[in-house]
């Protein structure tokens, strides 16, 4: 019988982890793998450490070169995929070649969009951050520039600031929302999170959108309402992303944001699987398919593909949204739902005097959690949110972070401090 033929469309984190866990898997068969640019595994996660100068830039290619060769995978870099016919089981490159395929895995990840205002997109002012091309561009950009506006308060946006704060360089953090980190925050932490920016020196101006931009060699002019007008060497665009999937075919292959997929990564044509950032399983905590977008979710999904790629069953039931990062000196999560209207979030400590955490409870269950200088307590916390555990009821007996930690079994943090909680009900 001939071994089956697996073809992987991309090389991130998804990629890597499908391909690693087809052969460990026991797949005797060719492995090819494409790949748009031309050269190993890059890990977004880690740039703005280089950007930092916390790490050197190679170590944003965890896998190195020399993985695909131990792993028998054909590479095909430096030419990007332009269209996936599932009827005939086969995916055209830029160039023409053809490479035809029993089972394919998409895990194309996905691209920063930058947004429709006239003059932004494509000017040579603007950067963004994703690939290691995007990095290392931006990179060299910043280290004559002295003035920055970072467009968009999100996770990736404020890491952005902090880069360039860090750099001795002057920063406008600038959103549309009424509040940093819009999508995970609850306000009372959203305040401390810009309180914390601004006292860095991050000029943040929130509720204000761009209406266009001119370039000149001297630098970009940007105008917002009510004809605020702001300059700036650089544009740093960190607006959120698409997934990269438009050589899918929309009529043969279901799509929302990414590509439809059931536990078994698999989509809805046989043969056919999609993971990572590129694709959409299940959120945990509401049962819909969404985009979760990090690099574990991204592993753990190629990992699952890999093996019923290679014919073993293997599932994986989905994740919750999940971010967690230093800003500053200050360490931040967000875990969950802490936002619907329909919660009840009990605060504890303030970050300014050790710790602050506000979980946020569906009844008797915990569905969220913001955490400020005590990340030490999210893994649990996780837990205790993904297995709809009972003793979730008790944290409401809870009256500091350090009755969190004993709640939970968590050994405590030397940074912590015991401090009254504060109430709030539902709401935003
Ligand atoms: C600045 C930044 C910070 C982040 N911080 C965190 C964090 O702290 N924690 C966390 O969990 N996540 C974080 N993330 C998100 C995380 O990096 C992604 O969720 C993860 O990289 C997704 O992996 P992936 O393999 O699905 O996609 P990607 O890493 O995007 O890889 C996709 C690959 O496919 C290639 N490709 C794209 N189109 C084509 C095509 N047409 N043909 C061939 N190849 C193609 C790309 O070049 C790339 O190599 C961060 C992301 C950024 C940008």
């Amino acid at each position: 019988v001939r071994a089956e033929r697996l073809l992987i469309l991309g090389n991130g984190g998804a990629a890597v982890s499908a391909a690693r866990s087809a052969r460990d898997s026991g797949h005797p068969g060719e492995i090819h793998l494409v790949s748009d640019v031309d050269g190993p595994a890059f890990n977004p996660m880690l740039s703005p450490y280089f950007l930092k100068g916390s790490i050197p830039w190679g170590s944003c290619f965890p896998f190195g070169l020399e993985w695909y060769s131990a792993y028998d995978v054909t590479c095909h870099f430096g030419s990007a995929v332009e269209f996936l016919d599932v009827l005939n089981r086969r995916a055209i490159l830029e160039g023409g070649e053809r490479l035809p395929y029993d089972k394919c895995l998409v895990a194309t990840g996905a691209a920063p969009v930058v947004p429709p205002v006239p003059g932004l997109r494509g000017s040579s002012r603007v950067h963004v951050m994703r690939t290691a091309a995007s990095v290392r561009r931006l990179d060299k950009a910043i280290a004559s520039a002295r003035r920055v506006l970072v467009l968009g308060a999100s996770f990736v946006g404020l890491k952005a600031a902090e880069i360039l704060a860090r750099r001795g360089i002057g920063v406008t953090l600038l959103d549309v929302a009424d509040r940093v980190l819009p999508l995970g925050a609850h306000p009372d932490c959203a305040a401390h999170i810009r309180s914390l920016f601004e006292g860095h020196g991050v000029k943040v101006h929130l509720g204000c959108s761009m209406d266009g931009m001119e370039s000149s060699p001297q630098g970009a002019v940007c105008h917002f309402e009510d004809d605020v007008v702001r300059e700036a060497d650089l544009v740093v665009v960190c607006t959120g992303v698409r997934a990269n999937v438009d050589f899918v075919d929309p009529t043969l292959v279901r799509m929302d944001k990414g590509i439809l997929v059931d536990e078994l990564m698999e989509t809805n044509v046989p043969g056919l699987y999609a993971a990572g950032d590129a694709s959409q399983g299940a959120n945990l905590l509401n049962g819909e398919k969404e985009w979760l977008g990090t690099w574990e979710n991204a592993r753990l999904q190629g990992r699952t593909a890999g093996k019923n790629l290679a014919g073993q069953e293997a599932r994986y039931h989905g994740s919750i949204p999940h971010n967690i990062g230093p800003f500053f000196d200050w360490t931040y999560a967000q875990i969950g739902d802490t936002l619907s209207g329909d919660l009840i979030h009990h605060a504890f400590g303030d970050p300014e005097r050790g710790a602050h955490a506000v979980l946020a409870f569906r009844e008797d269950l915990l569905v969220g959690a913001n955490l400020i200088n005590c990340t030490h307590l999210a893994g649990r916390l996780r837990r205790m949110i993904l297995g709809k555990e009972q003793g979730s009821s008790f944290l409401n007996k809870a009256t500091s972070v350090r009755d969190i930690e004993s709640v939970l079994d968590v050994p405590m943090d030397g940074r912590v401090s015991a401090l009254r909680p504060s109430f709030y009900r539902g709401g935003r």
